[in-house]
């Protein structure tokens, strides 16, 4: 492959931050291409910063270069100025590592982790030199792939993605590839070339897990609703199911996590300790796209910690999950790591994603013995209510414990994450956030003279596969009108921060998460009217939004405000994230009746898919439940179904999400002090 580094290195002097594009980083592959091997870019549709440190990304880099048949490259977003320069020298989307053109790759990856950068995906595929729609392209064109978890609603993207990859990654990644290498076959340069790339695609389209939007015809009412989505071929999954990997002590990666040369987000060694999490959040996608619960082997993440920390030079290791706390045995993997005597004493060990109910002293203990790193907690909802409804069951004494324990070993700050605009969401519960953070301040101040509480709150996005995906979303008015609630009630409170993210980013956000088909000519309006960086504030612009929908005879009162009918066909219903939707739709109705769901990882089964339809089930290291009951609420821990739940001695299995840490870092937000 051509290196464009002759034409790249002279672009460098204009841009901030040219270590963005030069590579090099430890970790990075010596990539070799050749004739045999199918080429991958993979690509993170934000800057360099954001994407480098993702977990997904990382894994599918390794996984594919230690194959005898594929070779990994990476690329990021390039920023406004060094797009700038790039499309005035002529120089396309290139790879970090071999500088090469994105248009010499055989497949060009994203990884689809937040909706608002979809319009960053059409513009990167037209930096390389690719036509932007799908329909457009040829046999001498790469293929345009994406994953994610936001691929459980591909719709959006569909005009413009040639093929999805629904759920974990470490296996389809090897099946895709094997397919592609087989159209490479007799020596054509591209998979697809003389074989052609419909043929490649319905190929594609009969492995596991694989949604190729090319392969289905969508239909539509006389009223303009969606009437249905249906394979075009016989041999045409009617539904695609998405991928679990049963074991994620066989996946150890990354081996070689890399370091970059300039700070990124969550610049620490990541190892993530299980994928999937059963607490039943009704508002958290995450949580119910990757079940069941797959912890990795105590033994497996001791030694990924040491080897890792030794390798990279990293101080600071995040252990990484949906909700470390939960993890058997955690408090004796924390200080195993933190007495290893390779750490020295001076590594910290941050878990986020602290559940409050499952956090004790002991760990917060543990932790502090190094150094004292952030602490944050998630109650999301402010009453008790609010939180059956969300099914996040942590008491307020549950949380007050957790932040008591937390001040009393040494912290001075804390951070709570709340969601305003949730279902039957009154004033009454947006109150109840600045009481609950109120009393934190309280307690803190028994320890301290100065505390420090930040209340981070985010307007919610109703998510595709979730109980709430019926749920039409607050206007950006009344989620206005909910922030200056607590802005105003926060100010007289001394050490209080409230934080909250921008309501009109949350309405974009909004438009895309639910959106059918047609709404990719909406997303291509507003790439076209220059709106890139949609996540970021300096560069987000709703009009953008409003202005392309209303181009398209759409609004946001019917995309985004909308609940939706039970009976209504929804754009993903024919994609699977193992959840059955009649549990879904019963989930939705508990959580209208504020009716609490146990955790089923310590109750018996309700057969919600998730297990069942796969044939794969929760790998944890202890039947033990939490004290008090499930969630530690003292729930009945009879409640549930008739299927029994086995659970596992040692720790053998597992899988975990191919996206990890190195979300957004978007800075979409505004604050108040107290
Ligand atoms: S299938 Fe049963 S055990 Fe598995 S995640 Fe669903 S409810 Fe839990």
């Amino acid at each position: 492959m051509e290196s464009l580094w002759p034409q790249i290195e002279p672009l460098l002097a204009q841009v901030t931050k040219p270590a963005r594009y030069i590579g090099g980083e430890l970790g990075a592959q010596q990539v070799v291409h050749g004739p045999d091997l199918v080429s991958w870019l993979l690509v993170y549709p934000d800057t360099y910063e954001v994407g480098l440190p993702n977990q997904g990304l990382q894994i599918l880099y390794e996984i594919l270069n230690e194959r005898p048949d594929a070779a990994a490259e990476r690329s990021y977003a390039p920023w406004v100025d060094m797009e700038a320069a790039m499309r005035a020298a002529g120089v396309p989307l290139f790879s970090v590592e071999g500088h090469h053109p994105a248009s010499a790759f055989d497949v060009i990856a994203f990884n689809l982790s937040a909706e608002l950068v979809y319009t960053n995906v059409l513009n990167l595929v037209d930096l390389a030199g690719v036509p932007v729609r799908s329909a457009d392209r040829s046999d001498t064109h790469p293929l345009v792939m994406a994953g994610g978890h936001c691929a459980f609603n591909p719709e959006p993207l569909a005009d413009f993605v040639d093929c999805f990859v629904l759920g974990d990654g470490e296996e389809v990644v090897g099946e895709v590839n094997a397919v592609l290498a087989e159209f490479r076959g007799g020596g054509h340069r591209r998979p697809g070339d003389g074989a052609g790339r419909a043929d490649l695609l319905r190929a594609l389209s009969r492995v596991d897990g694989v949604y190729v939007p090319s392969c289905y015809d969508v239909a539509y009412d006389d009223d303009g609703r969606l009437a249905g989505v249906a394979p075009r071929y016989a041999d045409t999954p009617e539904r695609v199911e998405k991928r679990t990997i049963a074991d994620l002590g066989a996946w150890p990666y990354p081996r070689r996590q890399l370091v970059p040369l300039i700070e990124v987000v969550h610049d620490r060694l990541n190892v993530e300790l299980f994928r999937g999490c059963t607490r039943g959040c009704r508002f958290c996608q995450a949580g119910m796209i990757t079940r069941p619960v797959r912890e990795r082997p105590a033994e497996q993440v001791r030694t990924m910690v040491s080897a890792g920390l030794e390798r990279t030079g990293y101080d600071e290791v995040a252990l990484t999950s949906l909700s470390s706390a939960d993890y058997s045995g955690i408090q004796e993997t924390v200080t195993a790591i933190i007495d290893d005597p390779a750490c020295s004493g001076q590594v910290s060990v941050s878990l986020p994603s602290l559940r409050v109910d499952a956090f004790t002293v002991g760990t917060a203990a543990q932790i502090q013995r190094v150094r004292r790193t952030g602490l944050t907690f998630a109650p999301e909802g402010g009453t008790w209510r609010m939180r059956q409804v969300i099914n996040k069951l942590i008491r307020e004494e549950d949380l007050y414990a957790a932040v008591d324990a937390a001040f009393s070993q040494g912290w001075k700050r804390v951070k709570l994450y709340f969601l305003i605009g949730l279902p039957t969401e009154t004033d009454e519960d947006t109150l109840g956030i600045v009481a609950l953070a109120k009393q934190c301040v309280a307690i803190g101040k028994r320890y301290h003279n100065s505390v420090t509480v930040t209340a981070s709150v985010g307007g919610f996005v109703p998510k595709v596969q979730t109980p709430f995906q019926w749920f039409g979303q607050n206007t950006i008015e009344e989620l206005t009108r909910k922030v200056h609630l607590l802005r105003d009630a926060a100010r007289p409170v001394r050490g209080l921060t409230i934080r909250w993210h921008d309501p009109k980013a949350t309405a974009a956000e909004g438009v895309v998460s639910r959106g059918d088909r047609r709404m990719g000519a909406v997303i291509e309006a507003v790439w076209r009217a220059g709106g890139t960086f949609q996540e970021w504030s300096e560069h987000f612009d709703l009009q953008l939004w409003t202005d392309a929908l209303a181009a398209h005879g759409m609004s946001l009162e019917d995309t985004v405000y909308r609940h939706r009918t039970e009976d209504e066909v929804l754009p993903w219903d024919h994609l699977s994230a193992g959840l059955h939707r009649d549990f879904l739709w019963q989930d939705w109705k508990d959580a209208l009746a504020e009716f609490g769901l146990p955790d089923c990882r310590w109750t018996p089964c309700y057969d919600c898919g998730a297990c069942t339809g796969y044939g794969v089930e929760h790998v944890v290291a202890s039947a033990v439940p939490p004290a008090g009951g499930s969630q530690g609420t003292g729930q009945d821990l009879s409640t549930g179904g008739q299927v029994p739940v086995r659970f596992l001695t040692t720790a053998p299995s597992g899988a975990a999400p191919a996206s990890g840490p190195g979300g957004s870092a978007t800075a979409l937000v505004g604050e108040g002090r107290g």
